[in-house]
């Protein structure tokens, strides 16, 4: 099967995965096995060196997980990928075959919380660093990116305000740089965004959100394009250089394109182990083909619920960037252009203690650190997942004292909408 020629909603059903081989199933059978049995040892040998392609054991390669991967991937517009345990798992894969220790990365001051430490305080661990920078001010971008820069980090809808990344811009100044732009996909999904088609040279997502869909796994999967020169700049030997634990292969020379993706497996997942599961596979599969149904529906609901709170008395603001009073509206249809994504914060004007009375009362909304779930979710960031920060550090990460956070699920609109009625009054 051609799956460059194929819509989205037949990828989404179709791409990565056939009938099974040996027994004709039609779903996606789950490889529950951890090893792969060899032909004879001249196979197993060539496997082993990567001289043909095939599965030794479940921590590299598992036909479930990679079915899932191949299907990421075409949505994505890639060459190659892996999924992998988790979305902060995603995020370290990425970055594995860029980094030594002394490198660091650009990353946008707007992210997930987690994200937001593992990349302040776990990266220095392994001896690396990112540093932070509105990536509004593109001047600021180009500036911070030295001789130690490995990578370009941002997400396409940004947490927790909604903010579309100018994903042209930075893909331009990357681009220019000669470093690669890593894009955190997970709020757009493949359905309302490809970085890739902006600029991108990596995506990455937390497949436990959207694209699962339903809150029931964990997980993460890193794309590629396939388009990044990793040898022109001598700054990627991982890729670029000969690789002691395979008898001095070079993956760029050896696989081409797929170079990113084969090192990902053959040295990322065998070493670092962040494997996903065929189980989670199963579950990211079944949510992934009623992915734009659902998207569909999120945007859709967002946008009546993100209207009618703004007209509302007791609302400060909306930060939805799909209301045409965003800063970022414009945005929407160059980088969004099927909406703007179901994720926002409002701020009321009953302050803190408002925020968490309105929480409590709240029946439908689930009050859960989470986002992408079918059902709608809400959290006070203050009071829970940013308490740590201080007053002038919650407004920097747009989340003051009196915003509460929004995921709006697939629910009928008018229900969460006399939900939050009742609950603020
Ligand atoms: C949830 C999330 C992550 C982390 O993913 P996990 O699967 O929880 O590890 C990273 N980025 C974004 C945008 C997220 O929403």
């Amino acid at each position: 099967m051609s799956d460059k020629k194929l819509g989205f909603d037949t990828l989404q059903v179709h791409a990565g995965t056939a009938p099974d081989p040996a027994t004709g199933a039609r779903q996606v059978p789950i490889y529950q096995t951890t090893a792969y049995a060899f032909k004879d040892a001249e196979h197993a040998a060539r496997l082993f060196n990567l001289e043909e392609v095939g599965y030794i054991y479940s921590r590299l390669t598992n036909p479930t997980v990679m079915a899932l991967a191949n299907r990421i991937v075409a949505l994505e517009g890639g060459v190659g990928g892996i999924a992998c345990s988790s979305g902060h798992a995603a995020q370290i894969m990425a970055l594995f075959p860029l980094m030594q220790p002394g490198c660091n990365i650009i990353a946008s001051t707007r992210l997930y919380g987690g994200t937001l430490t593992q990349f302040s305080q776990t990266f220095k661990r392994f001896g690396w660093s990112a540093k932070f920078v509105d990536f509004d001010d593109l001047d600021a971008v180009r500036d911070a990116i030295d001789d130690d820069t490995r990578a370009v980090f941002c997400e396409t809808i940004a947490n927790p305000g909604g903010v579309i990344t100018d994903l042209d811009a930075i893909g331009t100044i990357s681009n220019d740089a000669g470093i690669p732009l890593i894009v955190d996909n997970t709020t757009a999904t493949p359905y309302l965004c490809n970085p890739i088609k902006h600029g991108a040279t990596l995506v990455v997502h937390s497949t436990t959100k959207y694209l699962t869909g339903n809150g029931t796994v964990t997980g993460g999967a890193v794309v590629d394009s396939g388009t990044f020169d990793w040898a022109a700049s001598g700054k990627f030997p991982s890729l670029a250089a000969p690789e002691p634990a395979y008898h001095g292969l070079t993956f760029t020379e050896t696989f081409g394109p797929m170079a990113y993706t084969f090192h990902s497996i053959a040295v990322g997942l065998r070493d670092l182990g962040m494997t996903m599961n065929p189980q989670a596979a199963h579950y990211t599969l079944m949510g992934i083909e009623t992915l734009s149904l659902r998207m569909q529906k999120h945007v859709q609901n967002a946008r009546e619920i993100a209207t009618w709170l703004e007209g509302d008395a007791r609302i400060e603001a909306v930060t939805y960037a799909g209301l045409p009073s965003s800063p970022y509206y414009d945005r929407v249809t160059r980088i969004c252009p099927r909406g703007a994504g179901a994720l926002f914060t409002v701020a009321l004007k009953s302050g803190y203690e408002g925020c968490v009375e309105t929480v409590s009362k709240m029946d439908l909304f689930s009050h859960v650190a989470n986002l992408g779930d079918t059902r709608s979710l809400v959290i006070h960031p203050a009071s829970t997942t940013h308490r740590q920060l201080t007053d002038a550090e919650q407004v920097k990460a747009g989340v003051g004292r009196n915003v509460l956070r929004l995921s709006i699920g697939i629910e009928d609109a008018a229900d969460l909408i006399a939900d939050l009625d009742q609950a603020l009054s």
